[in-house]
């Protein structure tokens, strides 16, 4: 029998910072937010199978550490789900670090496609430092979503790496056992083998765009880094425009709201993940930043409704 450990019971939010937090949206509009209210926005609407407000998925939602064969591995799903063919695991890399043993798992969401459709690939990478955990939530979330209605899907290829950094996780740690920071380390050659294997898988994989979740633990709203070319960086906007609709506020939740900044990822986080080798090349590169002064739910949640508003827009182009 695997040994199981749920997200829920492993980890602390993290600490509240100091720091001022980010600026509310301008414009907030004053009705909480349902899909079934959403119209009520003149933002652009997602199509309806995107923006489910997560209450439905929340009771199927599984997150956990499990341990077979002597090997952590953060695993999204239920233990002893059926097995099914748009739904395949992969196993990254395993990696031993204080006489533990880690696998870094991969999970491959596949959409329904239209005859002779070629799917988007993207890949949603979280976890990269173990004291942030909305965004192995917001994986869970997204897996659920999948399972509930995999046509919210449609056209999509969805790679989730929950954590690169499975033993920060499980001892609530922002360095990896190597006592590197896994989102700086990327390019360099890294002697980690969670950093090198995503490395490769970045580089083999040819992602048509890549999505990084981090928590920021002195911000109380959600924000965006995208690429400082134009069009991308409308992108952006639109579909944060996007989650706000579609997010369903809670009463007295002190989330504050979504914005964009014009900063490319690559400048800000200059070791953040990327396709190194493939020249020539374009992608979608996106950061977000979770809501850290609110609880982990809330930053899932928050994050979801962004990544969901990023997917349908990447999928309608
Ligand atoms: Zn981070």
């Amino acid at each position: 029998m695997p040994i199981t450990l749920t997200m829920s019971s492993l980890r602390a939010d993290p600490p509240a910072g100091n720091h001022p937090v980010v600026r509310k949206r301008e414009e907030a509009p004053s009705d909480p937010f349902s899909p079934q209210n959403g119209s009520a926005s003149a933002a652009p609407q997602p199509p309806a199978h995107v923006g489910g407000g997560g209450s439905a998925s929340a009771t199927k939602q599984s997150v956990s550490f499990t341990m077979q064969d002597g090997v952590f591995t953060l695993r999204l799903g239920r233990t002893g789900e059926e097995p099914r063919p748009d739904i395949t695991r992969e196993t990254l890399t395993v990696f031993e670090a204080d006489c533990l043993a880690f696998a870094q798992e991969k999970t491959v969401l596949r959409g329904p496609l239209a005859p002779g459709q070629q799917p988007l690939k993207i890949a949603l990478i979280a976890g990269f430092h173990g004291d942030e955990p909305g965004g192995p939530l917001a994986c869970e979330r997204l897996y659920a979503d999948f399972l509930q209605d995999p046509t919210s899907y449609t056209g999509l290829e969805l790679h989730l790496i929950p954590t690169c950094n499975a033993w920060g996780l499980l001892f609530a740690q922002h360095a990896n056992a190597d006592g590197l920071d896994p989102a700086a380390s990327f390019g360099t050659g890294s002697v980690s083998a969670e950093i090198s294997s995503l490395e490769k898988e970045l580089t083999d994989q040819r992602y048509d765009a890549i999505i990084s979740l981090h928590t920021d633990t002195s911000a109380r709203g959600l924000y965006a880094y995208g690429s400082e070319d134009e069009r991308r960086h409308n992108f952006l906007i639109h579909a944060l425009e996007d989650a706000a609709t579609l997010y369903p506020v809670t009463e007295g939740s002190p989330f504050e709201g979504y914005h964009a900044t014009r900063i490319d990822p690559a400048s800000a986080f200059p070791g953040s993940p990327r396709p190194t080798t493939v020249a020539g090349r374009t992608f979608t590169e996106i950061l977000l930043e979770l809501p850290g002064r609110c609880d982990r739910h809330t930053q899932a949640r928050a994050s979801t409704a962004a990544v969901r508003a990023i997917l349908a827009r990447l999928a309608a182009r």
